[in-house]
């Protein structure tokens, strides 16, 4: 049980040079997600599975990816959804795909209730381009596999299915979990944006370590032992000798919890609130010297993903989404590094390309890209 995240894209607002806006595929053992599909997404995509095969690494198989998490409307983070979608389509997909996002209570409200949008809906706001999408030829019927459009008030936890191929709206009980995922999990934290928006937080299940059958089959012990050691009971043996059952036991490995930000003011408390996070991939769109600007447009700036990743207790901290204006990340580095002053919170900053590996025990890797593959 592991989390291989690839961050695809790590420019804010527009393509640079050297950076592609934002995307990301979190790779757990039983299946893929991928969160935000900027424009050019899917070819990406392509360029990272060509680069796994090519250094034998596993390969991320389309066909794996069971959800796209997207967590807001802003076209950076969406505009690669479409011709994605129509792609599958062509690669005559058939497996169910889960499409989880942000909208307001008000939207939801009015959703449910037929009637007109509130006056101050963003035209950014996800129902709204889903719509548009439905008419451009996004819906099951016209794609050819199923697709669940859910819409969710990330804060109040209510949620609801856009059925277009009906022209109809249900109301959820819950937000739905991919097709088959039993031990990873997937939930929005409430973000501050200026538009509806959520991080996404993937955890996986704590595993029980595994019973050494080999250390009782060597002390030729009874079945009724070997069970109660299982079952982690102690076992007195005749001759009075005392078995310790957690010596039969590998350690228990502890869960992993990995969070993607997705554009967000500093301090938003879905991450703050956190209890337990491997790996925080937080933006950072700006440097100090905008901090009122970040302020205003309610993103961060280094420091502030810093401040945030302390308060929410994150063992790791990636920084992402950077601004035109920064040409290379050393500042934005120390920046953030002097925030974080004596904690040991590990940081580093994300290039196009970039994998985060964390094992099941949670220790975590930054695979850097560059032009002679993958390092450390
Ligand atoms: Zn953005
Ligand atoms: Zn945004």
């Amino acid at each position: 049980m592991s989390f291989d995240i690839h961050i695809l894209g790590t420019s804010s607002a527009r393509p640079t040079g050297s950076r592609q806006v934002s995307g990301s595929i979190v790779v757990c053992d039983e299946g893929v997600a991928v969160v935000d599909a900027g424009e050019g997404f899917q070819s990406r995509f392509a360029i990272q599975r060509r680069r796994m095969k090519q250094s034998d690494k596993s390969q991320i198989k389309v066909s794996r990816v069971d959800v796209l998490c997207l967590t807001h409307g802003h076209l950076d983070h969406t505009w690669g959804v479409l011709p994605w979608l129509h792609t599958l389509s062509l690669d005559k997909r058939k497996k169910p795909l889960l499409i989880l996002g942000p909208t307001s209570g008000e939207v939801l409200e009015s959703v449910l209730s037929n009637s007109d949008l509130p006056e101050n809906t963003s035209n950014s706001d996800l129902l709204i381009q889903w719509r548009s999408w439905h008419q451009l030829g996004g819906t099951s019927q016209q794609l050819g596999f199923p697709v669940r459009w859910i819409l969710g008030d990330v804060k109040s936890n209510r949620w609801i299915e856009l059925l277009p191929d009906s022209d109809s709206v249900i109301e959820l009980d819950k937000m739905p979990q991919p097709d088959g995922w039993s031990n990873n999990k997937i939930k929005p934290l409430p973000t501050n944006h200026t538009v509806p928006s959520c991080g996404w937080h993937f955890s996986s299940k704590p595993k029980k370590g595994k019973f050494n059958r080999l250390r009782a089959a060597e002390l030729k012990l009874s079945d009724a032992h070997r069970a109660g050691l299982a079952r982690g009971e102690d076992q007195t043996l005749e001759d009075g000798r005392i078995l310790a059952s957690d010596e039969f036991r590998s350690p228990d490995s502890g869960g992993i919890s990995v969070v993607l930000s997705g554009d967000t003011s500093e301090m938003s408390e879905g991450i703050t609130s956190l209890e337990n996070c491997d790996v925080l991939v937080h933006e950072s769109t700006f440097l100090e010297d905008s901090s009122e600007r970040a302020m205003n447009y309610l993103h961060s700036t280094a420091s502030g993903a810093a401040r945030t990743a302390l308060s929410g207790g994150a063992k790791n901290l990636v920084l992402t989404h950077f601004g035109a204006r920064i040409k290379d990340t050393d500042e934005l580095l120390s920046q953030a590094r002097e925030q974080l002053g004596e904690s040991k919170t590990a940081l580093t900053a994300a290039s196009d390309g970039d994998r985060i590996h964390v094992s099941d025990l949670g220790s975590v890797t930054h695979h850097y890209w560059g032009e002679q593959g993958w390092s450390n």
